[in-house]
């Protein structure tokens, strides 16, 4: 596997659990059609494909800020798909 330089973005990441999540990049229409009427964001994260969504056309830096982000919304709600599955007392 590649080691990433400092602002590249991984394609997948693996997390305990057993989660696999990707990272995809999208066009600005594609981010306001996800993200729905009237919303503007440069990122989001959709925990029902377990994707980060992140537009292009935002600097590197940005895109790296933008996907910490995201996935800390992720690790929470795959720390609660553990809880929900029992883990959290196993
Ligand atoms: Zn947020």
């Amino acid at each position: 596997m590649a080691r990433l330089t400092r602002y590249d973005l991984p394609e997948f990441i693996t997390f305990p659990g057993g989660f696999v999540i990707a990272i995809k990049r999208v066009t600005p229409a594609e981010m306001k059609t996800l993200a729905g009427e009237g919303q503007v964001c440069d990122g989001l994260w959709m925990v029902d494909d377990l994707t980060i969504y992140i537009v292009r056309g935002i600097s590197k830096k940005r895109a790296a800020y933008v996907a910490l982000h995201e996935l800390v919304h992720c690790c929470h709600d795959l720390a609660h798909a553990l809880v929900n599955k029992g883990y959290g007392r196993a």
